[in-house]
């Protein structure tokens, strides 16, 4: 499930081929992604204009059509973007944005979870959504308050995006395992200096995984993430890693080194 660093691999590879190419069309094979917009109203706010900037909040990328026209993209499960020259359409192709010079923009979301709609602003979008201050952005102090002030367990905290916007399963897995803190400790428990820790195991484990291209495998050794999976082993102390549903997902943690 794509979180704030495939979103953000995604964004730069809008910036690197998507802006400033005329949208000569936008076509809609399956409407299930674009909620009560309508195919029609999309196509007639695109057509004939070009992307020229992005921005991403969480787990939300947003292209600028024009300073008070925003496509916002969310990526569900699945979603992930494809870009060609008469690039031939795929069996999950959802909205696929057609530049005048023939190359194209795909949508490509095989579980259709994922969405796209159109804002106004980056802003109105985010307080509309009720979204949290995106995890990369957020102030230590803001965060510590955040994370402290709820007696939800620290994973659950950690993936609601009212909270903090961006983090999911697989990453508050790896930040919980670097701040050596267990996934059901509640927040309200955390000292200043867990949350502090928490806090700077955030940023560490979001940039070193922008840094690989959200590739969780491609994580170094020393990190949860390329264990992660049954018969994993803690790489700090050996011992295997337990698992366990916590707030509707798939958790998993050293027995060890994470205390309650
Ligand atoms: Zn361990």
């Amino acid at each position: 499930m794509p979180e704030l660093p495939d979103v953000e691999i995604f964004r730069r590879f809008v910036d690197e081929t998507s802006l400033h190419r005329r949208l000569a069309d936008v076509r809609v094979f399956n409407r299930r992604v674009l909620n009560d917009l309508s195919p029609q109203r999309l196509k007639r706010a695109l057509q004939g204009r070009s992307f020229h900037s992005t921005a991403r909040h969480g787990k939300h990328l947003f292209v600028e059509v024009d300073g008070s026209l925003w496509l916002v993209l969310h990526f569900g499960m699945t979603g992930h973007l494809d870009f060609g020259r008469q690039r031939r359409t795929g069996p999950h192709d959802r909205v696929v944005f057609v530049f005048a010079d023939e190359y194209s923009l795909a949508f490509v979301c095989a579980r259709l979870f994922g969405r796209i709609t159109l804002a106004q602003s980056v802003e109105e979008f985010v307080a509309d959504k009720r979204l949290g201050p995106d995890a990369m952005a957020v102030s230590a102090q803001e965060f510590a308050l955040r994370v402290r002030r709820s007696r939800a367990t620290i994973k659950s905290i950690l993936m609601d995006q009212s909270q903090v916007a961006g983090i999911g399963n697989l990453y508050s897995d790896e930040i919980l395992f670097r701040s050596r803190i267990h996934p059901t400790f509640p927040g309200h428990r955390l000292t200043t200096g867990q949350a502090a820790c928490l806090y700077r195991s955030t940023r560490k484990v979001l940039r070193m995984a922008i840094e690989r291209e959200a590739d969780p495998w491609a994580m170094p050794q020393s990190c949860l993430l390329p264990h992660r999976e049954r018969e994993g082993r803690c790489p700090r102390c050996r011992a295997a890693l337990m698992r366990r549903t916590v707030a509707g997902r798939t958790a998993y943690w050293c027995p060890q080194c994470q205390h309650k």
